[in-house]
Protein backbone atom coordinates (compact mmCIF):
# COMPACT_ATOMS: atom_id res chain seq x y z
CA UNK A 1 0.00 0.00 0.00
CA UNK A 2 1.62 3.47 -0.86
CA UNK A 3 1.29 6.21 1.81
CA UNK A 4 -2.19 8.24 0.63
CA UNK A 5 -5.14 6.86 2.59
CA UNK A 6 -8.06 5.72 -0.07
CA UNK A 7 -11.61 7.60 -0.15
CA UNK A 8 -12.96 4.00 1.22
CA UNK A 9 -10.52 4.14 4.13
CA UNK A 10 -11.69 7.90 4.78
CA UNK A 11 -15.50 6.72 4.68
CA UNK A 12 -15.29 3.33 6.55
CA UNK A 13 -13.51 5.31 8.92
CA UNK A 14 -15.86 7.72 9.53
CA UNK A 15 -18.99 5.53 9.63
CA UNK A 16 -17.13 3.55 12.42
CA UNK A 17 -16.13 6.66 14.51
CA UNK A 18 -19.69 7.91 14.12
CA UNK A 19 -20.95 4.38 15.56
CA UNK A 20 -21.50 3.45 19.24
CA UNK A 21 -22.20 -0.41 18.75
CA UNK A 22 -20.49 -1.83 15.91
CA UNK A 23 -20.79 -5.45 15.10
CA UNK A 24 -18.57 -7.79 12.47
CA UNK A 25 -20.02 -10.11 10.29
CA UNK A 26 -17.83 -12.54 8.11
CA UNK A 27 -17.95 -15.01 5.36
CA UNK A 28 -15.19 -17.72 4.10
CA UNK A 29 -14.00 -14.68 2.03
CA UNK A 30 -12.23 -13.03 4.95
CA UNK A 31 -10.40 -16.67 5.41
CA UNK A 32 -9.05 -17.04 1.65
CA UNK A 33 -6.13 -15.55 2.23
CA UNK A 34 -4.79 -18.13 4.86
CA UNK A 35 -5.78 -20.27 1.84
CA UNK A 36 -9.14 -22.12 3.02
CA UNK A 37 -10.99 -22.02 -0.13
CA UNK A 38 -14.38 -20.05 0.14
CA UNK A 39 -17.76 -21.26 -1.72
CA UNK A 40 -18.83 -18.86 -4.29
CA UNK A 41 -15.49 -17.08 -5.26
CA UNK A 42 -13.83 -17.25 -8.42
CA UNK A 43 -11.47 -20.29 -6.98
CA UNK A 44 -14.59 -21.52 -4.41
CA UNK A 45 -15.69 -25.06 -3.73
CA UNK A 46 -18.87 -24.83 -5.77
CA UNK A 47 -16.49 -24.83 -8.78
CA UNK A 48 -15.41 -28.26 -8.03
CA UNK A 49 -17.90 -30.26 -5.71
CA UNK A 50 -21.73 -30.08 -5.87
CA UNK A 51 -22.83 -28.15 -3.26
CA UNK A 52 -25.15 -31.09 -1.85
CA UNK A 53 -21.65 -32.17 -0.60
CA UNK A 54 -22.46 -30.02 2.52
CA UNK A 55 -25.96 -30.69 3.17
CA UNK A 56 -27.59 -33.19 5.80
CA UNK A 57 -29.19 -35.07 3.24
CA UNK A 58 -26.14 -36.03 1.59
CA UNK A 59 -24.55 -37.00 5.00
CA UNK A 60 -27.45 -39.26 5.87
CA UNK A 61 -27.33 -40.70 2.13
CA UNK A 62 -23.83 -40.91 1.41
CA UNK A 63 -21.74 -41.04 4.80
CA UNK A 64 -18.27 -41.97 2.95
CA UNK A 65 -18.85 -39.45 0.32
CA UNK A 66 -19.42 -37.16 2.79
CA UNK A 67 -16.57 -37.55 4.98
CA UNK A 68 -14.20 -37.53 2.23
CA UNK A 69 -15.55 -34.01 0.99
CA UNK A 70 -15.17 -32.63 5.00
CA UNK A 71 -11.53 -34.70 5.27
CA UNK A 72 -10.41 -32.66 2.69
CA UNK A 73 -11.66 -29.69 4.17
CA UNK A 74 -10.39 -30.14 7.58
CA UNK A 75 -7.36 -30.23 6.19
CA UNK A 76 -7.52 -26.77 4.71
CA UNK A 77 -8.41 -25.67 8.48
CA UNK A 78 -5.73 -27.37 10.48
CA UNK A 79 -3.27 -25.71 8.53
CA UNK A 80 -4.24 -22.46 8.40
CA UNK A 81 -3.18 -19.26 10.11
CA UNK A 82 -4.81 -16.17 10.76
CA UNK A 83 -4.14 -13.44 7.90
CA UNK A 84 -4.13 -9.72 8.22
CA UNK A 85 -7.68 -9.45 7.85
CA UNK A 86 -8.37 -11.67 11.20
CA UNK A 87 -5.42 -9.32 12.73
CA UNK A 88 -7.25 -6.25 11.80
CA UNK A 89 -10.57 -7.23 13.39
CA UNK A 90 -8.77 -8.44 16.94
CA UNK A 91 -6.90 -5.20 17.15
CA UNK A 92 -10.38 -3.22 16.14
CA UNK A 93 -12.29 -4.98 18.81
CA UNK A 94 -9.28 -4.32 21.13
CA UNK A 95 -9.40 -0.07 20.11
CA UNK A 96 -12.95 -0.51 21.07
CA UNK A 97 -13.96 0.27 17.61
CA UNK A 98 -16.10 -3.02 17.11
CA UNK A 99 -17.90 -5.26 19.66
CA UNK A 100 -17.96 -8.31 18.15
CA UNK A 101 -17.17 -10.35 14.96
CA UNK A 102 -20.33 -13.03 14.10
CA UNK A 103 -19.07 -15.73 11.74
CA UNK A 104 -20.24 -18.13 9.28
CA UNK A 105 -16.46 -19.62 9.15
CA UNK A 106 -16.32 -22.83 10.95
CA UNK A 107 -12.15 -22.48 11.48
CA UNK A 108 -11.76 -20.49 14.58
CA UNK A 109 -9.15 -18.00 12.88
CA UNK A 110 -10.91 -15.12 14.50
CA UNK A 111 -10.30 -16.30 18.10
CA UNK A 112 -6.82 -17.52 16.92
CA UNK A 113 -5.85 -13.54 15.85
CA UNK A 114 -6.79 -13.10 18.87
CA UNK A 115 -10.80 -11.73 18.73
CA UNK A 116 -12.56 -12.13 22.05
CA UNK A 117 -16.27 -11.68 21.17
CA UNK A 118 -17.17 -14.26 18.65
CA UNK A 119 -20.39 -16.04 17.58
CA UNK A 120 -19.52 -18.51 15.30
CA UNK A 121 -22.82 -19.08 14.15
CA UNK A 122 -22.33 -22.23 11.72
CA UNK A 123 -19.97 -24.08 14.86
CA UNK A 124 -16.46 -25.05 13.94
CA UNK A 125 -14.99 -27.94 12.48
CA UNK A 126 -12.46 -28.89 14.79
CA UNK A 127 -15.07 -30.97 17.06
CA UNK A 128 -17.65 -34.15 15.91
CA UNK A 129 -20.44 -35.38 17.71
CA UNK A 130 -22.54 -38.29 17.12
CA UNK A 131 -25.51 -37.29 14.58
CA UNK A 132 -28.29 -39.96 17.26
CA UNK A 133 -26.81 -39.55 20.80
CA UNK A 134 -24.44 -36.50 20.65
CA UNK A 135 -21.21 -37.73 21.71
CA UNK A 136 -18.69 -35.43 21.17
CA UNK A 137 -15.27 -36.62 19.19
CA UNK A 138 -12.43 -34.78 17.96
CA UNK A 139 -12.81 -34.35 13.87
CA UNK A 140 -9.16 -35.66 14.08
CA UNK A 141 -10.35 -39.17 15.04
CA UNK A 142 -13.06 -39.76 13.13
CA UNK A 143 -10.64 -38.31 10.10
CA UNK A 144 -8.36 -41.06 11.32
CA UNK A 145 -11.00 -43.93 10.97
CA UNK A 146 -12.52 -42.88 7.51
CA UNK A 147 -8.86 -42.74 6.05
CA UNK A 148 -7.94 -46.03 8.09
CA UNK A 149 -10.30 -48.25 7.09
CA UNK A 150 -12.14 -46.05 3.86
CA UNK A 151 -15.33 -46.07 5.99
CA UNK A 152 -17.34 -43.47 7.89
CA UNK A 153 -16.64 -42.90 11.13
CA UNK A 154 -19.49 -44.85 13.94
CA UNK A 155 -20.03 -43.65 17.29
CA UNK A 156 -18.04 -45.65 19.97
CA UNK A 157 -21.21 -45.62 22.22
CA UNK A 158 -24.45 -45.99 20.23
CA UNK A 159 -23.02 -46.86 16.57
CA UNK A 160 -24.95 -43.30 15.07
CA UNK A 161 -23.04 -41.28 12.23
CA UNK A 162 -20.46 -38.86 13.54
CA UNK A 163 -20.45 -35.80 11.53
CA UNK A 164 -18.62 -32.30 12.28
CA UNK A 165 -19.96 -29.90 14.98
CA UNK A 166 -20.81 -27.31 12.15
CA UNK A 167 -24.43 -26.10 10.72
CA UNK A 168 -24.97 -28.73 7.35
CA UNK A 169 -27.54 -27.24 4.76
CA UNK A 170 -31.10 -27.85 5.71
CA UNK A 171 -30.27 -27.57 9.28
CA UNK A 172 -31.14 -24.59 11.52
CA UNK A 173 -28.29 -22.27 13.31
CA UNK A 174 -28.89 -22.96 16.40
CA UNK A 175 -27.09 -19.67 17.34
CA UNK A 176 -28.77 -17.36 15.12
CA UNK A 177 -31.04 -16.29 17.85
CA UNK A 178 -27.73 -14.71 19.79
CA UNK A 179 -26.57 -13.51 16.48
CA UNK A 180 -29.83 -11.69 15.46
CA UNK A 181 -30.07 -10.73 19.40
CA UNK A 182 -26.40 -8.91 18.50
CA UNK A 183 -27.59 -7.75 14.92
CA UNK A 184 -30.48 -5.78 16.92
CA UNK A 185 -28.29 -4.00 19.48
CA UNK A 186 -25.99 -2.64 16.94
CA UNK A 187 -25.93 0.51 14.79
CA UNK A 188 -23.34 -0.49 12.46
CA UNK A 189 -22.24 -3.72 10.50
CA UNK A 190 -18.89 -3.84 8.72
CA UNK A 191 -19.93 -7.12 6.69
CA UNK A 192 -16.15 -8.48 4.97
CA UNK A 193 -15.76 -11.50 2.66
CA UNK A 194 -19.30 -12.73 2.42
CA UNK A 195 -21.70 -13.60 -0.33
CA UNK A 196 -24.69 -12.41 1.72
CA UNK A 197 -26.21 -15.54 -0.30
CA UNK A 198 -26.43 -18.21 2.97
CA UNK A 199 -30.25 -17.38 5.33
CA UNK A 200 -30.83 -17.14 8.03
CA UNK A 201 -27.02 -16.13 8.58
CA UNK A 202 -27.04 -13.13 5.98
CA UNK A 203 -30.19 -11.88 7.74
CA UNK A 204 -27.65 -9.93 10.32
CA UNK A 205 -26.42 -7.44 7.85
CA UNK A 206 -30.29 -6.80 6.96
CA UNK A 207 -31.30 -6.44 10.52
CA UNK A 208 -28.93 -3.77 11.38
CA UNK A 209 -29.69 -2.00 7.79
CA UNK A 210 -33.47 -1.97 8.73
CA UNK A 211 -33.42 -0.31 12.31
CA UNK A 212 -31.57 2.67 11.14
CA UNK A 213 -28.02 1.55 11.36
CA UNK A 214 -25.43 1.48 8.92
CA UNK A 215 -23.62 -1.26 6.25
CA UNK A 216 -20.19 -1.35 4.98
CA UNK A 217 -19.80 -4.42 2.79
CA UNK A 218 -15.91 -5.60 1.73
CA UNK A 219 -16.31 -7.98 -0.81
CA UNK A 220 -14.67 -8.76 -4.17
CA UNK A 221 -17.93 -9.70 -5.42
CA UNK A 222 -21.22 -8.04 -5.69
CA UNK A 223 -23.95 -9.29 -2.91
CA UNK A 224 -27.85 -8.74 -3.05
CA UNK A 225 -27.22 -5.98 -0.31
CA UNK A 226 -24.77 -3.71 -2.17
CA UNK A 227 -28.13 -1.50 -3.29
CA UNK A 228 -28.58 -0.82 0.95
CA UNK A 229 -25.03 -0.52 1.80
CA UNK A 230 -23.89 2.75 2.93
CA UNK A 231 -20.62 1.68 1.40
CA UNK A 232 -19.30 -0.89 -0.89
CA UNK A 233 -15.33 -1.58 -1.08
CA UNK A 234 -14.28 -3.93 -3.52
CA UNK A 235 -11.07 -4.74 -2.35
CA UNK A 236 -8.92 -7.54 -0.95
CA UNK A 237 -10.26 -7.99 3.00
CA UNK A 238 -6.94 -7.56 4.15
CA UNK A 239 -5.71 -4.71 2.22
CA UNK A 240 -8.54 -2.88 3.10
CA UNK A 241 -9.33 -3.53 6.98
CA UNK A 242 -5.37 -2.78 6.81
CA UNK A 243 -6.16 0.85 5.58
CA UNK A 244 -8.98 1.46 7.46
CA UNK A 245 -7.00 0.57 10.90
CA UNK A 246 -4.11 2.92 9.55
CA UNK A 247 -6.47 5.66 9.31
CA UNK A 248 -7.91 5.18 12.54
CA UNK A 249 -4.86 5.13 14.28
CA UNK A 250 -3.86 8.09 12.40
CA UNK A 251 -6.37 9.83 14.57
P1 LIG B 1 -19.18 -17.53 -0.01
O1 LIG B 1 -18.20 -18.52 -0.55
O2 LIG B 1 -20.59 -17.65 -0.44
O3 LIG B 1 -18.69 -16.04 -0.42
C1 LIG B 1 -17.39 -15.60 -0.20
C2 LIG B 1 -17.26 -14.20 -0.81
O4 LIG B 1 -16.00 -13.68 -0.43
C3 LIG B 1 -17.32 -14.19 -2.34
O5 LIG B 1 -18.37 -13.35 -2.75
C4 LIG B 1 -15.95 -13.66 -2.77
O6 LIG B 1 -16.05 -12.72 -3.81
C5 LIG B 1 -15.44 -12.98 -1.52
N1 LIG B 1 -13.99 -13.04 -1.33
C6 LIG B 1 -13.17 -14.12 -1.41
N2 LIG B 1 -11.93 -13.82 -1.02
C7 LIG B 1 -11.94 -12.50 -0.68
C8 LIG B 1 -10.95 -11.60 -0.19
N3 LIG B 1 -9.68 -11.98 0.07
N4 LIG B 1 -11.32 -10.32 0.04
C9 LIG B 1 -12.60 -9.89 -0.20
N5 LIG B 1 -13.58 -10.71 -0.67
C10 LIG B 1 -13.26 -12.00 -0.88
O7 LIG B 1 -19.03 -17.56 1.57
P2 LIG B 1 -20.05 -17.14 2.73
O8 LIG B 1 -20.78 -15.91 2.36
O9 LIG B 1 -19.30 -17.23 3.98
O10 LIG B 1 -21.19 -18.27 2.80
C11 LIG B 1 -21.04 -19.62 2.57
C12 LIG B 1 -20.81 -20.57 3.71
O11 LIG B 1 -19.45 -20.85 3.60
C13 LIG B 1 -20.91 -20.17 5.14
O12 LIG B 1 -22.00 -20.81 5.70
C14 LIG B 1 -19.62 -20.77 5.81
O13 LIG B 1 -19.99 -21.62 6.86
C15 LIG B 1 -19.03 -21.58 4.73
N6 LIG B 1 -17.58 -21.68 4.53
C16 LIG B 1 -16.68 -21.39 5.53
C17 LIG B 1 -15.32 -21.50 5.29
C18 LIG B 1 -14.36 -21.21 6.41
O14 LIG B 1 -14.66 -21.50 7.57
N7 LIG B 1 -13.21 -20.61 6.13
C19 LIG B 1 -14.86 -21.87 4.03
C20 LIG B 1 -15.81 -22.17 3.02
C21 LIG B 1 -17.17 -22.05 3.29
Amino acid sequence: MNGSTPEYAEKATKLLKNATHAIVFTGAGISTESNIPDFRGTQGLWKKFDPKMASRSYFLEDPNGFWQFYAKRYEYVVRAEPNAAHRALALLEAKGVIKSVITQNIDRLHSKAGSKSVLEVHGDIIMSHCDCCGERVPTLECIKVYRNSGSAPKCGKCKGGLRPSIVLFEEPPELIEAAFDRACRSDLCLSVGSSLCVYPAAMVPEIVKRQGGDLIIINYDPTPLDGIADLVIREKASVALEAILKKLNSQ
